[in-house]
């Protein structure tokens, strides 16, 4: 039996020749010219001040956490159903996870249940676009506008996706996006900061090239760099700028084409959520999405467990989620729940993530009858 597996890498053609034109470049540290056509693309896509390429989306969370000035007992605002990185990148600074639940339809924070998560402690509140679709974005800045908080978004999953018309990562203060092979716009592992207030803009590149001046220094702005605040080593190089091109060249047909993969799930499981099987995704009407992921909510732990076992027999690779960082062994260590995680316990038990990359097309019909199969 042929099998679908749940994720597969799309290259679009043209990545080995962009390869091959920064070798013959001779330019293989970060920041050449590659650089430059991703970060402007990015900033031109966002409307960001900035955007810096990093070698991760965990590698722009960090950014951030610098950035947003985080110390040891400072507080930060986040859901537990999302990825290690949203939190660790804060931990990594002596900072406090504080997890408020997650909304019943988007499984994104429920922006009703931030203010009261709030204390003389809080810096920051980080969201999650789980999916690529955006959290309640005017909510939170308003939240945010009044208790003086830093807001970051975390948009790994959220390229080409909008809120309300505006690109996720560019309506906080900073957005991080990930070009891991697991996303939509992929170049192995690399990643972005987004920076949308000006006022961040010299010191994220100064963290981002060691903590030194080097950025000021290429640009002929100093005669010499030198060592000026803390930082690290997180920009890729240009072999992986060259690959990270090509993908954002097919942007735009990369989402459509995802967009339709998407468009086809939802109009072939409906029947099974009439009948009460499944609950499928909910986009809300202000989010344009961006086809990160196509997942379905069983009655309950049991049933997905039999689920993905049964389309494992079948031949087709489908995947939960994310353990919720409030229950996993680090998160109970360096975090804290606020109020009831009753959504994010019930969801996270109860979803399930099925395939979905360029080139599935052909196999669909393949994949929905396996669903049903599995189901009845
Ligand atoms: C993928 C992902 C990350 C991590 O991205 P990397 O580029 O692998 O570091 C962080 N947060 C969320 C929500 C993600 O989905």
């Amino acid at each position: 039996m042929k099998k679908i597996p749940f994720n597969k890498p799309y290259m679009t053609g043209k990545e080995l020749w962009y390869i091959a034109q920064a070798h013959a470049q001779g330019h293989l540290a970060g920041d050449g010219n590659f650089t430059k056509l991703c970060s402007r693309w990015l900033e031109q896509r966002t409307g960001a001040t900035k955007a810096l390429l990093t070698h991760s989306c965990t590698a722009a969370l960090e950014m951030a956490a610098m950035l947003a000035n985080l110390g040891p007992g400072d507080e930060v605002i986040m859901p537990s159903y999302t990825f290690v990185s949203t939190a660790n990148a804060f931990v990594l600074r002596g900072a406090i996870p504080v997890f408020v639940d997650i909304r019943s339809d988007t499984l994104n924070i429920d922006e009703t249940l931030i203010e009261a998560a709030i204390t003389p402690r809080t810096k920051a509140i980080v969201v999650v676009h789980y999916a690529g679709v955006s959290c309640e974005m005017d909510e939170i800045m308003e939240i945010a506008k009044r208790h003086e908080l830093i807001v970051i978004e975390d948009a790994a999953q959220g390229i080409m996706s909008t809120y309300k018309g505006r690109p996720l990562g560019s309506i906080g203060h900073m957005g991080c996006l990930s070009f891991h092979e697991t996303k939509n716009i992929i170049s192995g592992e690399g990643g972005a900061l987004l920076i949308n207030n000006p006022e961040f803009v010299d010191r994220a590149e100064i963290i981002r090239e060691k903590g030194t001046n080097r950025s000021l220094f290429f640009r002929g702005q100093v005669d010499k760099y030198t060592w000026c605040d803390l930082g690290s080593s997180f920009l890729p190089g240009e072999l992986i700028t060259a690959f990270l091109w090509a993908q954002m060249e097919a942007a735009d047909s990369i989402t459509a084409q995802r967009l339709s993969l998407w468009s086809q799930y939802h109009h072939s499981l409906e029947a099974l959520e009439s009948t009460g099987r499944i609950r499928r995704p909910i986009v809300p009407d202000h989010c344009q999405q961006n086809a990160h992921m196509y997942y379905v909510l069983l009655p309950d732990l049991d049933s997905r467990t039999m689920f993905i076992e049964r389309l494992k027999t079948l031949g087709i690779g489908a995947v939960f989620h994310y353990v919720p960082l409030h229950s996993a062994p680090a998160g109970r260590k360096f975090g804290r729940p606020h109020g009831s995680m009753d959504v994010t316990d019930s969801h996270s038990a109860r979803l399930v993530r099925l395939p979905l990359w360029m080139g599935l097309e052909e196999h669909f019909d393949e994949v929905i009858a396996a669903v049903g199969e599995s189901l009845a």
